[in-house]
């Protein structure tokens, strides 16, 4: 008899490479580093992961929602799953049979029942991404993804490039300006687009798109026209400092006008802006993380100019290392103050203390205790991976230090949709 053991038949969790876009943010959701990655794909450890599900809406494509029937003994490896150009397909009958899986056995694997994080059952220790939403505000408008995906990209020109940090500095940011023609690409603000550099990587591939927000609102840099702007940062050192050429910042920073660029996207259903009368948002941004922020102040204030804005508040909170870094320093110079409430921190300016966002946070404790309090706030943290716990935080002794149970306040923003995390 060669019946398989109890639990020798399982359903594995796989991520399909071809449709994958490298963002990181099953990584960063999984409580229990069952995710992993080399330079070329996002893999899940079968001996680790419990199947809480944790990953799987927060994932912008679906890539990570896939599953093989898989006798356990010989599951798919890490190295097997690294070594994908696409899945595998499905083990047939006769090769589960040859394993000792017979069709019963097959019938009844199920996937164990999604546990909740533990950080937010309130078992273990604070983990920020825990506490991320991965729905969009209730009154969000509807985002369109995945319209172009990897197989079948469209092509956007370059209508402008322009650089918004001052020269003779570390951080070399642009703003770039895509029109899409007469191609629809409708997007909101909050989500990204993908961009394919050209050519083949080391291993002699094509190259994956690299993710980047959308800067501009959703009837485009130019009202009405069908165009997006991104603002990317030059990337010419690893996270550890080393010399390093990144591949597609640096395409796009040195891109000219009238160039073309292949794009896959839009990708994003949670990092969404509230649309309803008197919502409140909390912009929390460092460098690059200015972006979305950018595309929803610009929203806002464009509904202001149309008479459509029917109040409600909105605060920045915007870290650099100093003021010739931090992008678009001089247009949030002139935003109307009863418009947008901005708060600067800079953590390098010469002769002054360190000052990161999460300080900035702390100093408006009372206004953001109030904000945390209503129900129509919501909160918006990208940028830096670094910065996010420190955000995060910050938020929750804003909250307790306020009276308020960050168990309560924090699951309430988590549920509803009022806390989002985009940190890379
Ligand atoms: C949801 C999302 C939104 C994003 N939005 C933006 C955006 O609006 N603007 C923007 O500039 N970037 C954004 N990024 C980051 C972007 O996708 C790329 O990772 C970044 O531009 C580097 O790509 P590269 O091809 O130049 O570097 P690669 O060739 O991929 O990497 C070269 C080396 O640099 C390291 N590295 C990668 N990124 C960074 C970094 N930012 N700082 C230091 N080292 C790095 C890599 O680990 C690698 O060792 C976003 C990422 C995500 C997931
Ligand atoms: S299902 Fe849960 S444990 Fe498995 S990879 Fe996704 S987040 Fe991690
Ligand atoms: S696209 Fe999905 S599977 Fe790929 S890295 Fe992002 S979250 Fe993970």
């Amino acid at each position: 008899m060669n019946a398989p053991l109890e639990g020798a038949v399982i359903k594995q969790h796989v991520i399909d490479p071809e449709i994958c876009i490298r963002c990181n943010t099953c990584e960063a959701s999984c409580p229990i580093n069952a995710i992993t990655h080399d330079s070329r794909n996002y893999v899940v450890d079968v001996a680790i992961c419990n199947w809480c599900n944790a990953c799987i809406p927060p994932c912008p494509t679906g890539a990570i929602d896939n599953y093989r029937t898989m006798p356990k003994a010989v599951a798919y490896s890490l190295a097997d799953q690294f070594g994908w150009d696409e899945l595998p397909a499905e083990l047939s009958r006769d090769q589960l049979a040859a394993a000792g899986v017979g069709a019963e056995a097959e019938a009844a694997v199920t996937p164990p029942a999604p546990v909740l994080p533990a950080a937010v059952s309130g078992e273990s220790e604070f983990r920020s991404a825990d506490w991320g939403s991965t729905i969009g505000p209730w009154s969000a408008a509807h985002p369109y993804v995945n319209l172009y995906g990897p197989k079948a990209p469209t092509t956007a020109k370059v209508v402008g490039n322009v650089r918004v940090t001052d020269a003779g500095y570390e951080s070399d940011t642009h703003h770039v300006m895509l029109d899409f023609g007469g191609m629809p690409f409708p997007v909101l603000e909050g989500q990204s687009i993908g961009i394919v550099p050209p050519g083949v990587d080391e291993s002699g591939k094509p190259h994956h798109a690299r993710q980047y927000s959308i800067a501009s609102p959703r009837n485009g840099e130019r009202p009405g026209y069908n165009n997006v702007s991104l603002t990317v940062k030059r990337v010419l050192a690893d996270h550890q400092g080393r010399p390093v050429r990144g591949v597609a910042s640096n395409y796009v920073c040195d891109l000219q006008v009238g160039d073309t660029v292949q794009v896959i996207g839009p990708f994003g259903a949670s990092f969404l802006m509230p649309n309803h009368p008197r919502s409140n948002i909390v912009m929390i941004c460092t460098g690059t993380g200015s972006a979305p922020m950018r595309a929803m102040t610009e929203w806002r204030r464009r509904l202001r100019k149309s008479g459509k804005f029917e109040g409600g508040k909105l605060m920045l909170f915007f870290g650099a290392r100093t003021k010739e870094e931090l992008p678009y320093f001089g247009p949030l110079q002139s935003l109307p103050k009863d418009f947008i409430d901005i708060e600067f921190a800079f953590s390098r300016t010469p002769g002054a203390p360190k000052r990161y966002v999460q300080d900035a946070l702390r100093e408006r404790a009372a206004d953001l205790a109030e904000l945390l309090k209503d129900a129509n706030t919501c909160f918006y943290v990208c940028g830096l991976k670094a910065m996010e716990e420190g955000v995060v935080l910050a938020l929750r002794d804003i909250a307790e230090k306020a009276g308020l149970s960050w168990e309560t306040v924090g699951a309430a923003l988590k549920r509803e949709g009022r806390l989002h995390l985009e940190t890379y």
